[in-house]
């Protein structure tokens, strides 16, 4: 059956060969077993059912959150000649019904659907006349509450999982850290031997992370590197989205603004001469970019922070797709994390510690004097096999030196300590800085010997030297009260038995003459 599948590649699809992965998956899922596949953007996961589903005798379901995403995938293969209809609320009355009436007619190999669709009673009863042979489920990550999208219907998919038992379930993600692996597993009760994992590295992106110094500039200079090549600018809000495309389209670029406070045609549009290469230049939000299929991307700069690794390597996944070098930037600032707590605060836990865990990890990667592909794939479940990537500004020599900081550390934890294991970094920061609060009067704290000896580092360095402290695991933080308390290890270190080396960067200093207007 795989020769059949091979031969439906070349000639329906027009491809040579198969991507890593593709052929396995393909033969798994022929052979009726439940699947996990795990492929980054653009490793090729929607050929992993659309061929089965044109060997497979009944119908293949296919989930997705996205109604754009469906209604372009539905489009494509049409275009192929495959007949693939898409269920959702966005079609009339009349198309719905019409939809509705290929399906039970089995005219249709593909049928596409939200999950809410999806579980309606209705839909359920349409595929009782006509029991789905395989039910792909894109996406499967929202299944998880330790993913960065948890979408709670998704776990309502099991329902659907038991009342069509003879359907082999896909579940495909890019974004899954080895818990919600096995969480969309577990969920799923699929059996481990049917995972599919394909390696996150994509060995082309070089990968910067920059301190946040003056973002205009940087942006500047970074784009005089790309003349006439495609790219896009991540922001985190939309007004930033708007100044900065001004900004640019004022010195001569050429640039177009993409983000949901757009109109519907507007945004097409730009996304289209985006594609088409009318346009080099994409400013947008992270509303940009998902199902976009463009080969000659050459730089993603993160003019903000993402809110997480995962929306990170999905973002700058999208350069570089035709095998080409592309380059990633991303203006680190610790100050920016701001934002995006004020965002995580609004959650409910527990994902609301979930989204903290991801932002830290975030941090950390920024971060690191390590090479970037080392924390970067651990994320993801990955060892990377060697030292070096060569490929990040880490391994390029070009980050800031590390250096002997058991000194700074000592004099953190010693505070930490003497101040009663019961404070932030903020109060222990203000302690070591000699500030004179009224609530460091209040505790007395302004007789204690770490009061005042940590006046050589700025407050931003002092985060980042308690971050380091975590990181080592010197310390823990409560992750209610935020909190910090010494760890066994605390003690080698202050016996001077074990040293810590590190980073410290200036990066919190603000330039505030600066345009476009930017202030986090
Ligand atoms: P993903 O869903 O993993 O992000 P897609 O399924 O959208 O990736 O595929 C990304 C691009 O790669 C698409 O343009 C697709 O047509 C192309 N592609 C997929 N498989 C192959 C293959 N075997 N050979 C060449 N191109 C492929
Ligand atoms: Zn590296």
């Amino acid at each position: 059956m795989i020769e059949k599948a091979r031969s439906l590649l070349k000639d329906v699809f027009g491809y040579d060969h198969f991507r890593p992965l593709q052929a396995e998956v393909i033969a798994n899922l022929l052979r009726r077993n439940d699947t996990l596949v795990i492929m980054p953007t653009g490793g090729g996961k929607s050929l992993c059912y659309q061929i089965p589903a044109l060997i497979f005798e009944g119908l293949t379901v296919v989930v997705s959150p996205l109604i754009s995403l469906m209604k372009d995938q539905v489009g494509q293969l049409t275009e192929l000649g495959i007949p693939a209809v898409v269920l959702n609320s966005s079609l009339s009355a009349q198309a719905y019904r019409h939809n509705v009436q290929q399906v039970r007619e089995n005219r249709v190999r593909l049928l596409y659907m939200a999950p809410e669709t999806l579980l309606r009673p209705g839909t359920l009863n349409m595929l009782a006349a006509t029991p789905p042979a395989c039910l792909s489920i894109d996406e499967a990550h929202c299944i998880s509450q330790w993913g960065h999208d948890f979408r709670p219907e998704y776990r309502r998919l099991t329902e659907v999982r038991e009342r069509f038992p003879q359907a082999a379930c896909l579940a495909l993600t890019a974004t899954a850290t080895p818990r919600v692996r096995q969480d969309i597993a577990e969920c799923l009760r699929f059996s481990p031997d049917n995972a599919f994992i394909s390696s996150f590295d994509r060995k082309n992106l070089l990968i910067r992370m920059v301190p946040k110094r003056q973002p205009f500039q940087q942006t500047i200079e970074f784009l005089k590197k790309f003349p006439d090549q495609s790219g896009i600018i991540y922001c985190l809000t939309r007004r930033q989205v708007d100044e900065l495309h001004a900004a640019l389209k004022e010195l001569g670029f050429s640039v177009r603004p993409y983000h949901a406070g757009l109109n519907e045609a507007e945004r097409s549009e730009n996304q289209e001469r985006f594609i088409r290469d009318d346009i080099q230049i994409i400013v947008a939000t992270v509303a940009f970019g998902m199902g976009i299929d463009k080969p000659n991307i050459r730089f993603v700069l993160h003019y903000d922070l993402p809110k997480n690794i995962e929306g990170y390597y999905q973002e700058i996944g999208r350069a570089g797709r035709d095998g080409l070098p592309a380059e990633c930037l991303l203006l680190f600032r610790y100050g920016d994390t701001r934002k995006i707590r004020y965002f995580i605060d609004q959650k409910e836990e527990p994902e609301r510690q979930v989204a903290y865990r991801h932002l830290n990890a975030l941090v950390d990667l920024a971060e690191t004097g390590q090479c970037r592909r080392i924390p970067l794939l651990a994320y993801f479940g990955e060892t990377f096999g060697a030292e070096k990537c060569d490929m990040c500004d880490n391994c390029l020599g070009e980050g800031a030196k590390t250096t002997d900081l058991t000194i700074p550390v000592q004099k953190f934890l010693s505070c930490v300590r003497r101040t009663g294991e019961i404070f932030g970094a903020a109060y222990v920061t203000d302690v070591l800085r000699g500030s004179r609060s009224q609530k460091i009067t209040g505790f007395g704290h302004q007789n204690l010997s770490t009061y005042g000896i940590g006046k050589d580092l700025s407050k931003a360095q002092w985060q980042q030297v308690a971050r380091l402290c975590l990181r080592q695991k010197l310390m823990v933080r409560d992750p209610q009260y935020g909190s910090l308390k010494l760890t066994p290890k605390a003690w080698a270190v202050f016996r001077g038995k074990e040293k810590v080396s590190g980073r410290l960067r200036d990066d919190e200093v603000r330039v505030r003459a600066e345009p476009p207007a930017h202030d986090s």
